[in-house]
């Protein structure tokens, strides 16, 4: 790509006010893009492009608009690689993380097309002679996918696909550091031939283009995945003038290891979990609450896996835990880290960055973290876990529902019995029984509970809860 990175705002690539440079989180003196950002008179007309859009979209058969996505989908599936890359340079995750990812979004966007194959409505019987009653799912309007960085290609797919496949036109802000994908993405949609104006994008600062995407009279509902500081901001900002909001937020997820487990495969996943994508995941395992006799065996497999895991350049094949993003994650990672040592925590492995450019942390094992401590409360974003001790699987549940965050939560035992019970009392959105906190798969509900969400969920068929309302239709005889 050469140029600017530019807004895409009713089928036009639209520059903006003022031109910033994106740099490689593992090279940060390497430019990877030059971004042309918009302000909030270019945002404000990307919702009314899609204002103005919508109604021949609402209109277009939803199998019409499936088979746009299913073209964009085979379109992106021939530039995985290159898309991935991309993704690597600007984000920090390694290749192979960044070419799956991009296999996600295209495997996302099929199964959308799918959705619109299937049934959009219900009949009901009536109460009244030679009446047909029916329902039907119907799009909202303009949808704002407001969208973070760590997952630059997935998080759009479930919602962008999703929302145009039921019909709704979208306004896209992704977030500041990844323009690069964004684009790709776009230009998939592009060239599988979706109308002017259905899907626009726009880049720009979220201090100069987020407050209007939030409120703007023609919004009509926001779907929003990021920190809870923010998400909470856009939902004070948008409910009152009565937009659907949709928030995915932060997490603190624990993984439970009881004395019963296999303990290399507990520890492999939990590595896993903790570190890959360098902890830069919203369902990165941070917590590793493990029964009392099995601390040490379960400690040093960890310890293993953490001191010999490759971290370094994320486009090297050998490399199995990137830089973080940004050199502004890497203050506040290491700044947990410190605080876990003035809090009394005992560091197992890694504590530190590489030496050298790039934004790298080695993978970070601590025991004895208090409770209390903000590296026990608080998402660290990063390769850190923390280990601790329960005497009992009732104690180790009980830490582990210990946190205002209800993402996603790992247990680790050969006890069938105890697995139903753990996912019966875990409160966290998603619970898996012996594999990582991290990794879903697309046609199942994900979300959280209690303050990871505002309560809806997203992929598989529950994303159409949330892109569509009901209508009801009384349809009797003419006399
Ligand atoms: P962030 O909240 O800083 O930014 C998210 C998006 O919001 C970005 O596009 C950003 O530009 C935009 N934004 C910021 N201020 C805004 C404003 N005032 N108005 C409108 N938009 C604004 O989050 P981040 O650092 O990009 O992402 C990391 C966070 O995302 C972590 O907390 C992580 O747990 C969370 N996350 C959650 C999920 C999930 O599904 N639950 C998935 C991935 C990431």
């Amino acid at each position: 790509m050469t140029g600017a990175l530019r807004s895409y705002v009713d089928g036009v690539w639209r520059d903006g006010v003022r031109t910033v440079v994106r740099t490689d989180p593992a090279h940060p003196s390497t430019v990877v893009a030059e971004v042309s950002l918009a302000d909030a008179v270019l945002a404000s007309a990307a919702v009314l492009a899609a204002r103005k859009a919508f109604a021949s979209w609402r209109a277009t058969p939803a199998p019409a608009r499936g088979e746009i996505l299913r073209r964009a989908a085979d379109l992106m599936e021939h530039q995985v690689e290159n898309i991935g890359r991309d993704l690597t340079r600007e984000e920090g995750k390694t290749i192979g993380e960044a070419i799956g990812e991009t296999r996600r979004a295209v495997a996302i966007l099929r199964y959308y097309a799918g959705q619109t194959l299937e049934p959009d409505g219900e009949t009901y019987p009536s109460a009244t002679p030679d009446f047909l009653l029916y329902t039907k799912r119907e799009a909202l309007g303009v949808v704002v996918a407001i969208t973070p960085w760590n997952f630059p290609i997935a998080i759009p797919a479930w919602k962008i696909a999703p929302a145009l496949a039921y019909g709704n036109a979208v306004v896209w802000k992704p977030a500041e550091l990844v323009p690069l994908t964004a684009v790709h993405f776009v230009q998939a949609l592009i060239e599988a031939g979706l109308p002017e104006g259905v899907l626009n994008l726009v880049l720009g600062s979220s201090a100069d283009v987020g407050n209007v995407l939030v409120t703007h009279p023609d919004v009509d509902a926001i779907t929003f995945t990021g920190s809870n500081a923010v998400g909470r901001a856009v939902q004070r900002a948008a409910i009152p003038l009565g937009k659907k909001v949709q928030l995915e937020l932060g997490g603190k997820n624990p993984a439970v290891v009881l004395a019963d487990a296999d303990l290399d495969h507990a520890a492999e996943q939990v590595a896993r979990g903790a570190f890959l994508s360098a902890g830069q995941k919203c369902t990165a395992t941070s917590r590793v609450i493990v029964e009392r006799s099995a601390v040490a065996g379960l400690s040093e497999r960890l310890a293993e896996r953490a001191r010999s895991w490759k971290v370094g350049d994320p486009l090297a094949p050998d490399t199995i835990v990137g830089p973080l993003v940004s050199d502004e994650r890497l203050k506040s990672v290491l700044s947990y880290i410190e605080v876990a040592k003035a809090d009394g925590g005992r560091l197992v492995a890694g504590g530190g960055r590489l030496d050298g450019e790039g934004h790298f942390v080695r993978p970070t094992i601590f025991t004895d973290v208090p409770a209390a401590s903000r590296a026990s409360r608080e998402e660290i974003f990063g390769p850190v876990a923390l280990v601790v001790p329960a005497e009992s699987g009732a104690e180790a549940l009980a830490i582990a529902n210990d946190t205002p965050f209800g993402l996603v939560a790992s247990l680790f035992t050969r006890d069938l019995g105890r697995a139903l019970a753990f996912a019966r009392d875990m409160r966290a959105g998603v619970v898996k029984i012996n594999q990582e906190t991290a990794g879903l798969e697309l046609q199942l509900p994900f979300g959280g509970t209690k303050d990871s969400s505002s309560g809806s969920r997203e992929q598989g068929k529950a994303a159409r809860e949330f892109f569509t309302e009901w209508k009801t239709i009384y349809l009797g005889p003419p006399g």
